[in-house]
């Protein structure tokens, strides 16, 4: 998740990670006998990680042989690009947990958002996936004389999460375990109480390093932020299952602007909890509700009605019988007062009845671009889905690869 390629080492001449080459980052450390590459995770697809692999080795040519892949979890931006690694290497080790299957299935469905995975994305790069050597309780391998310490968990977002400690290096891989949206934001995943047990595994391992799936991850929930953010985020979780005890809705508690108390003493994790605020409360209350869900007025149920922009549309033109230059008019109002929610929602309807209208068409792309500018640093699932809601492909930004130390 960086517009460009990055190569940081963040142990020197031990831990290396790349970033800038598909969605997640990539990982090596060099064995303790330096003649074998370990990696943790395989990227998001073949080329992109064939180009990172590349990358690394023009800067540091002396590097040994991949022999060994151990993967956090099976989601398709972890072990995308492992049949790269097979090729370069017939004899490759793949260390996985027993229980990846679930999640394999989870990936195999066939999104309507195409920009979440990238439109050329392959189901056969995860479903033929299978680890060598599966784990199943927490292990300690050498790896040519490499001692890690494998730590299966139930992560944040999946049950096949996995901690790989190298603790002689103070490293700790923990994959996608604090991802802000607890689960793939399209599938049923999520351990919400998982995630607390998974952050006092770490806590307790008192690493130099935490190195999560993803660089924004990992500037957020470091060794200096993870134990106060968990604080937090224990409150959060018990405060949403409160509020839903009583009635309320996710979206209600959402507008309660939750803030812990203590936290305006911690500056250090006011973005760390801000960033996954919304959907921790949404995977938590999506785990306690039925198909319909209360609000605290009685009067907003959600689920009962199979409303759709459908027949906002037909309110627009039919029942209130606007043109197209009136329903225009008020979207740029609307727009105007910074609601953009609403505008785009409105303008999807819009569309539905005047799907010719160039004015329509426009203040629905522009309505969309706000909403995407104000979240672009927040959430990038979010920024994906408006991009593509106004099929607006978004171009990495093209600058000088840099590595940094
Ligand atoms: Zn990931």
């Amino acid at each position: 998740m960086s517009a460009t390629p990055t190569l940081r080492e963040v142990v020197p001449g031990r831990v290396f990670s790349v970033h800038g080459f598909g969605f997640s980052d990539i990982f090596f450390v060099v064995s303790n006998n330096g003649n074998e590459l370990i990696m943790i995770d395989a990227g998001t697809q073949p080329a992109s990680l064939q180009a990172a692999h590349e990358f690394l080795l023009v800067h540091h040519t002396e590097l040994p042989p991949i022999t060994t892949v151990i993967a956090t979890h099976a989601h398709w931006d972890h072990i995308g690009g492992l049949s790269y690694l097979r090729a370069l290497n017939p004899n490759l080790k793949v260390y996985g947990r027993e229980n990846y299957a679930g999640t394999v299935d989870r990936v195999l469905r066939n999104h309507s958002y195409q920009q979440f995975r990238g439109a050329n994305f392959d189901h056969a790069w995860v479903e033929n996936y299978q680890p060598d050597i599966t784990i199943s309780e927490r292990t300690d391998v050498e790896i040519a004389k490499t001692r890690v310490e494998l730590i299966p968990v139930e992560g944040g977002e999946t049950e096949d999460a996995m901690l790989i400690n190298f603790a002689e290096l103070g490293v700790i891989f923990v994959g996608d375990i604090l991802m802000p949206y607890y689960g793939e934001p399209w599938v049923e995943e999520g351990f919400m109480d998982g995630a607390m047990a998974t952050m006092d595994e770490v806590i307790k391992r008192q690493p130099k390093h935490i190195l999560h799936g993803h660089y924004p991850l990992t500037e957020l929930y470091g060794p200096t932020q993870i134990k106060q953010f968990r604080t937090a985020y224990q409150w959060l979780v018990t405060t949403t299952r409160h509020h839903i005890r009583n009635g309320y809705s996710a979206k209600d508690i959402m507008r309660l602007n939750l803030i812990p108390p203590g936290l305006e003493a911690h500056p250090e994790v006011y973005l760390s909890y801000l960033a996954p605020r919304e959907h921790i409360i949404a995977r938590t209350a999506d785990h306690m509700v039925g198909i319909w869900q209360e609000d605290k007025t009685g009067q907003e149920p959600g689920g009962l009605y199979n409303l759709t922009s459908v027949e906002y549309g037909r309110l627009l033109a039919v029942y209130l019988d606007l043109s197209p230059k009136q329903v225009a008019k008020a979207l740029q109002k609307i727009i105007a007062n910074g609601d953009n929610e609403l505008a785009l929602h409105l303008a999807v309807a819009a569309e539905q009845r005047f799907p010719a209208d160039q004015e329509i068409i426009q203040i629905k792309q522009e309505s969309a671009d706000r909403l995407r500018s104000s979240i672009q640093f927040f959430d990038p699932f979010k920024f994906v889905t408006y991009s593509e809601m106004i099929n607006k492909e978004h171009k990495p930004v093209l600058a000088e690869p840099v590595s940094t130390k």
